[in-house]
């Protein structure tokens, strides 16, 4: 099924709160757009809060914000159409409990704070920053995206405070649990508290506020002997103490953290932190780097050896791909995260090779069947309530540390004969999303297949030849 003339499906991209979001390419052009659908049948008080979130996000246009490009309005069904951010989302790249090294975390901060610089100057709060709603592009840049919670603060230089408590709990500003509040120290807080993600992997509390002793912790500066705290240094810790400061008005403001020496610090690659003293990545990381593709410690193996150009999927048992698309474009879709592998500069893929790279995923030795059965296996281990449906998707329910809902999906499919599990995440915090994978990773090790333990230097020979 084609669905506006000369663009087709590709695959599903991610889930929102109402509905999926779904890759949509151009058939001559190749050019990819990402279609977030709302179902009003399901959620029949979306329509109103789509409405505020594309009059917000078509006033916006920046390098570092997802651009709008339109939406299309049907009886039952809304869609949005925006830019395709190819390199995933942010708490992809973050080793959960482990962080990135401090020029990876401020390259990302500097870019969310030029995003957030840009949206206040429009006088739109965002209101929901978190790695979640940071995608990355083909280039890894971040793209600042869903304003289902923004709002307008400030119009004609004339400010108006905020008083909806919203956002996500362990992103949240102390004042925004007790409003109103200022909009522009509340998405600083938020800044904040990813920057703490970026460098240590963790979250510092569940809620800012006294009932939490974390957070109590923090406030009368007894923290130092508790992580996150004691796995950063001492440049980055003292700017933070700055930045998640109780009282909105002592905080630093983005004007402030701009001028601030860790912003402005010129940290060498491959410089990194853990327990305070830095360390340079050995040689397979760096090579890695090398060949322009970022991976985390938790990637997949990939097989080796494959003809990866002629990969199989069936069509017909795969949910949501109409089959009517030529089986060839979806190979070229899965291939992607392989092809990737072959090439060094992003700018010289093709469109399809501009794909999601997915960390959550491997291949397995066995098949479909038993396959399903080890998940299974491993999810009763883990006590998780788990719903097998067709087409092999296993969705898993649980809570994760904070008690909070956390739902993935594994979905289970064939390629040339391997099979491959995809994880992605449809509820929740994308740290604990992680934690789960490598979990169920370790179990599972037995029956995933491993590239060699040095392939991303044969990679990087690959690419180099
Ligand atoms: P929630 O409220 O649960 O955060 P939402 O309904 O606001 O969800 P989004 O956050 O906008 O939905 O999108 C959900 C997911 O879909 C994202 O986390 C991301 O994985 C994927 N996604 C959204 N927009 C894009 C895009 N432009 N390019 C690539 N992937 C996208
Ligand atoms: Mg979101």
């Amino acid at each position: 099924m084609e669905f506006v003339d000369g663009w087709v499906f590709g695959h599903t991209l991610g889930e929102g709160a109402y509905g999926e979001v779904k890759l949509v390419i151009n058939k001559s052009t190749g050019e990819a757009v990402a279609m977030k659908m709302v179902d009003l049948v399901k959620h029949p008080d979306a329509r109103q809060i789509v409405r505020k979130e594309t009059a917000i996000h078509r006033m916006l246009s920046n390098p570092n914000i997802i651009q709008y490009f339109g939406k299309r309005s049907e009886p039952n069904m809304e869609y949005i159409f925006l830019e395709y951010a190819s390199g995933g989302e942010l708490f992809d790249r973050i080793e959960p409990d482990v962080g990135m090294p401090v020029w990876e975390a401020q390259k990302y901060f500097k870019q969310l704070i030029s995003a957030v610089e840009y949206l206040h100057s429009r006088g739109v709060a965002h209101r929901d920053l978190k790695p979640e709603n940071l995608l990355l592009d083909n280039n890894d840049n971040i793209k600042v995206t869903d304003f289902g919670l923004a709002t307008i603060y400030k119009m004609q230089g004339k400010e108006r405070c905020l008083d909806r408590r919203c956002g996500t709990l362990p992103y949240v500003a102390p004042e925004v649990l007790k409003r109103p509040y200022h909009a522009e120290p509340a998405d600083v807080w938020s800044c904040g508290i990813i920057l703490v993600a970026l460098l240590a992997g963790e979250l510092p509390w569940d809620q800012s506020s006294a009932e939490y002793p974390e957070y109590t912790a923090w406030r009368e500066g007894k923290y130092l002997q508790f992580t996150p705290w004691k796995k950063l240094d001492n440049s980055s810790l003292s700017f933070i103490r700055k930045i998640l400061v109780h009282l909105p008005s002592s905080r630093l403001t983005i004007r402030e953290i701009k001028e601030h020496h860790w912003f402005l610090n010129n940290f060498s690659e491959g410089e990194g932190q853990i327990g305070n003293a830095a360390f340079k990545f050995n040689c397979t990381r760096l090579d890695y780097e090398a060949s322009q593709v970022k991976f985390c410690l938790s990637q997949p193996e990939l097989p080796r050896e494959e003809n990866l150009n002629s990969v199989n999927i069936n069509l017909e048992t795969r949910e949501g791909i109409s089959f009517s698309q030529p089986a060839h474009m979806e190979d070229l879709l899965i291939s992607t995260q392989v092809q990737m592998l072959q090439q060094t500069q992003p700018s010289q893929q093709n469109p399809y090779q501009r794909l999601v790279r997915r960390m959550t995923r491997f291949f397995v030795t066995t098949d479909c069947e038993s396959t399903v059965k080890r998940l299974v296996t491993c999810f009763e281990s883990e006590s998780y309530t788990y719903r097998i449906c067709d087409f092999g998707i296993v969705t898993v329910s649980t809570v994760d540390r904070r008690k909070m809902p956390l739902v993935f999906k594994a979905n289970i499919m064939e390629m040339d004969g391997k099979i491959l599990v995809d994880f992605r995440l449809s509820k929740g915090c994308g740290l604990e999303f992680k934690r789960r994978f490598i979990k169920i990773k370790s179990k599972l090790d037995d029956i995933i297949l491993k590239g060699p333990s040095t392939w991303p230097i044969a990679i990087a020979t690959q690419t180099s030849s």
